[in-house]
């Protein structure tokens, strides 16, 4: 006899649960897409226990009749889709018809839902996979699921649920995600004690930013807006001896951009504030995730991430969903156009938004800046365990990167009392300033000498800092610059990094880079994996001036070094080197390899903190600095300058 059978449909649902039904979290991804998908505009999550002993979702939506509430519960029972063509061009979050038998299987869920035309509803109870109780009721229009006691009879995958605050934070974090991807409808998430969200509907995502997260977020934040037309339609067609004489191509179609991406001076230890939505759907996107970084090179430390929210839309065609049970991943058909569109669109916001850190806020911010992207109310008992969570989907912020300083300040950060409320001057003329799109209300006050003229910022940078006069150095670190503008401050060391890196990437591409010869070559112990990184990139180093070859079978013999860099560097320099091309988890190529190595000759050769600069030496330091393509944040993303704005003195003296 054979040995091989079918398992009941109980088993494979326990199966299937295990993929699709991870944590309380996963259990609430599928019911908020359900009630998307049921058209719903008001939704409502109950938790209790972080999840384990209750995720109830409410909604608005559709509906079901009684023979299909008793049919979601079947296995591969959906509305969604109904043959395999349609797995081409998927509209709804869901289609698989797993989740509900999957939850069902693991759990004990009470399902209430009527549809608008119907007088009554039907309340279906099921545990463990077994129907409880089906029976008439008079209900709302609408669906309610209430899961309780997540895994009561999979003891073992209970275990391996997180301490309730993780959960909680998980299901915190998600329903923030769909409320950020719907502005238009209304969000509530209940815990057993507190209303943790209350988002009514609102007209624009930046709204709904501002609703949950407040001001400062937004502030932190620039918009990306981009549309592309495809060129080709991503589905395979037919030979053309096989079309028929109807037969149509696929209209390429679109693809569109928009969202949110953080400035510079945002930067977080892990990839949690980083949300791509495709078509609506809440994905991880390795893809995407790639271009972002990309996006970001040069501009953000290659360890740091930024704040993105990110809305991706193309035709259904475009993207196959069913790539995993969870619906997590997502596989383009086009997928380096996808990913270069997407680096591209995130640069040009970048660049064109140039944001140059108000160094009141800079240097204020750091206590707080772990805020970041966590709604108020929840975020900050949640926060601890966050960071260190795997898996699963979280907006909250872990603390920030602590800047690589140099130099403290003591004592308190430098309070100016920038931000203190304007009162007491009578207000003369009232000019608006149209300031990012937003109406800036310039209150002007007569009682206390002239006024100066607020101007729009609608200078370029580099024209801005060209007309930097240098008024001399703080510590001898930082240069103190003043223009029309404000009140700056350049850190000399970075200032100078940015115009060395720009210059040895320009350089390289023509000529290469003489090195200094060293008086006796240097030998340096290389363990094997840093061996295996050095003769992957020595030709680059050689390029740069900066020769060195293998010398026996364990070290190498550096005979010259890149122009500007001491000898006494050399070694920590190559050594650096080696040890991030090891942590780079991507194969290595060679634009990348460029650049890291420019950045970290520019990052030696550079003029050092504490060190006296005459007059002219920090002119020339800064209009060199004017010059660069990204004069505000250093290659390895630090911000370079601060400005003290002329309204920024203002205020702090009570002027306006
Ligand atoms: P899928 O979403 O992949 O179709 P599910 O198991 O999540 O599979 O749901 C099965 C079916 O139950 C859905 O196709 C839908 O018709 C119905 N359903 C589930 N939740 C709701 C809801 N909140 N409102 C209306 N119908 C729902
Ligand atoms: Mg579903």
């Amino acid at each position: 006899m054979g040995k091989i059978h079918v398992l009941s449909e109980h088993v494979a649902n326990k199966i299937a649960a295990g993929e699709v039904v991870e944590r309380p979290a996963s259990v609430l991804k599928e019911l908020l897409e359900n009630s998307l998908d049921a058209g719903a505009t008001r939704i409502k999550v109950q938790v209790e226990a972080g999840g384990r002993k209750l995720v109830q979702v409410t909604d608005n939506g559709c509906g079901m009749v009684r023979d299909d509430a008793l049919l979601a519960f079947e296995r591969y029972a959906t509305s969604k889709i109904k043959d395999a063509e349609d797995l081409l061009n998927i509209h709804t979050l869901g289609f698989r018809g797993e989740a509900l038998p999957s939850i069902a299987s693991v759990a004990r869920v009470l399902l209430e839902t009527r549809t608008p035309d119907e007088p009554s509803g039907t309340v279906v109870e099921i545990a463990g996979g077994k129907i409880l109780r089906v029976e008439e009721g008079g209900l709302p229009h609408g669906t309610s699921i209430a899961v309780r006691d997540l895994f009561f009879n999979t003891p073992a995958r209970k275990k391996f649920l997180k301490a309730e605050s993780t959960e909680l934070s998980h299901l915190a974090t998600l329903v923030t995600h769909y409320a950020l991807a719907h502005p238009e409808k209304h969000f509530e998430l209940h815990s057993a004690t507190n209303a943790m969200l209350v988002a009514a509907p609102v007209q624009s995502h930046s709204d709904r930013i501002y609703q949950i997260f407040g001001r400062e977020t937004l502030d932190q934040l620039v918009p990306v807006a981009a549309a592309m037309q495809l060129e080709r339609a991503g589905i395979p067609e037919p030979p053309p001896w096989r079309r028929d004489e109807n037969y149509e191509s696929p209209v390429p179609g679109e693809i569109r951009l928009h969202g949110f991406v953080s400035k510079p001076e945002v930067q977080k230890l892990n990839r949690n504030s980083i949300f791509i939505f495709v078509n609506g759907r809440l994905v991880r996107d390795r893809l995407v995730q790639h271009a972002l970084t990309e996006g970001y090179r040069n501009i953000l430390p290659p360890t740091v991430f930024p704040v993105v929210l990110l809305f991706i839309e193309l035709p259904n065609a475009e993207v196959d969903a069913n790539v995993h049970p969870s619906k997590t991943e997502v596989r383009f058909r086009q997928n380096s156009l996808v990913h270069d569109f997407v680096r591209e669109s995130v640069r040009a916001a970048l660049m064109k938004a140039r944001p140059v850190p108000q160094f009141t806020r800079e240097i204020g911010a750091q206590p707080n800046a772990a805020q970041g992207l966590s709604p108020g109310a929840w975020a900050q008992g949640a926060q601890q365990t966050q960071a260190t969570v795997e898996g699963g989907f979280s907006l909250l912020a872990p603390p920030q990167a602590p800047l690589n300083e140099r130099l403290q300040f003591s004592g308190a950060p430098i309070a100016v009392d920038a931000n203190a409320a304007v009162s007491g001057f009578g207000v003369v003329g009232v000019p608006a300033i149209q300031r990012n799109g937003a109406q800036i209300q310039v209150q002007m006050d007569d009682t206390c000498g002239n006024v100066i003229e607020d101007e729009p910022q609608a200078v370029a940078d580099e024209l801005v800092l060209a007309s930097l006069k240098p008024l001399g150095q703080v510590r001898d670190s930082f240069i103190l610059a003043v223009n029309a503008d404000g009140l700056w401050i350049i850190d000399q060391h970075v200032a100078h990094e940015r115009v060395l890196f720009e210059k040895i990437l320009r350089e390289r591409s023509h000529t290469g880079q003489e090195g200094q010869r060293l008086l006796m070559p240097m030998i340096v112990e290389l363990s094997p994996a840093q061996q295996a990184v050095f003769m992957e990139i020595s030709d680059e180093l050689r390029r740069n001036g900066f020769e060195a070859e293998m010398f026996g079978t364990r070290t190498i013999a550096i005979k010259t070094s890149p122009a500007g860099v001491q000898p006494s560097d050399v070694e920590k320099m190559l050594l650096e080197l080696l040890d991030q091309f090891q942590r780079e988890d991507q194969a290595l190529n060679l634009e990348k390899i460029r650049v890291k190595i420019a950045a970290s000759i520019a990052c030696h050769a550079a003029i050092k903190i504490n060190m006296p600069l005459e007059q002219n030496k920090m002119e020339w330091l800064l209009k060199e600095l004017a010059k660069t393509e990204c004069p505000m944040s250093c290659p390895h993303g630090r911000p370079v300058v601060l400005r003290y704005s002329v309204k920024d003195i203002q205020r702090a003296f009570k002027r306006i």
